[in-house]
């Protein structure tokens, strides 16, 4: 672990990262983009769960998936499956200490909105100590594990990738960060779309607790 003194770049997945899965805030972003669905294509829940599930594995994310099949507004899709209630997220302190602490520069490298990302890291009262938010739009639309992004958000940044850190909870989108030279992290969990491949290489590290681990890295000498 005491590689990790010299990292400089601190890059975090929002959703079921920096909260936990646990909260079920993914959840209602989940059955929103069902009912999105529903709605713009006219079917049943029931077919829209199997058009998204199809997409989402297809295309990575269920957004893109639309844009590539279906004539519809990133916007308006993005406004409308991120509009959740977050009340039961409670404020974290102690990983707003563990965050505070680490040297360097933090961002969030989401998949979602960057009004998503402002709501959670505010509503845990993580806001203010990021550098940064590289959300979907910033990308294009082409979602992680897609290279793209990882180049976008080292271009835009001035990132240097063998002074990064990407930690997440989906276990393949780590594979891209590791090919540049970053480290990784895996967030464990019992999806298992999530911990697919979590047993390979370009896995470096795990944890269940992330306020722990980045307390491990503080407490380095
Ligand atoms: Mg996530």
């Amino acid at each position: 672990m005491k590689e990790l003194k010299k990292i400089k770049y601190w890059l975090f997945d929002l959703d079921n990262t920096l909260y936990s899965g646990e909260t079920k805030v993914f959840d209602q972003v989940d059955k929103k983009m069902s009912s999105f669905i529903s709605k713009k294509l006219n079917v049943d829940i029931k077919e829209a769960r199997i058009i998204q599930k199809n997409y989402f594995h297809k295309y990575n994310t269920t957004l893109n998936g639309m844009l590539k099949n279906h004539n519809i507004d990133a916007e308006e899709f993005l406004e409308f499956v991120h509009d959740v209630n977050l009340d039961f997220l409670e404020k974290d302190l102690k990983l707003k200490n563990e965050i505070a602490k680490l040297n360097g520069k933090k961002f969030i490298f989401t998949n979602g909105s960057r009004s998503h990302a402002n709501n959670v890291i505010k509503k845990i009262g993580i806001e203010n100590l990021f550098d940064g938010i590289f959300d979907i739009t910033d990308s294009n639309y082409v979602p992680k594990p897609l290279m793209d992004p990882y180049n976008k958000i080292i271009k835009k940044y001035g990132l240097e990738p063998e002074y990064c850190i990407f930690i997440e909870d989906i276990a393949r989108n780590l594979e891209p960060a590791f090919k540049l030279g970053m480290k990784t992290v895996w967030i464990k969990n019992n999806e298992p779309w999530a911990a697919e491949q979590s047993d390979s290489s370009f896995v470096h590290y795990q944890t269940e607790n992330l306020s722990k681990f980045l307390g491990d890295i503080n407490e380095l000498k």
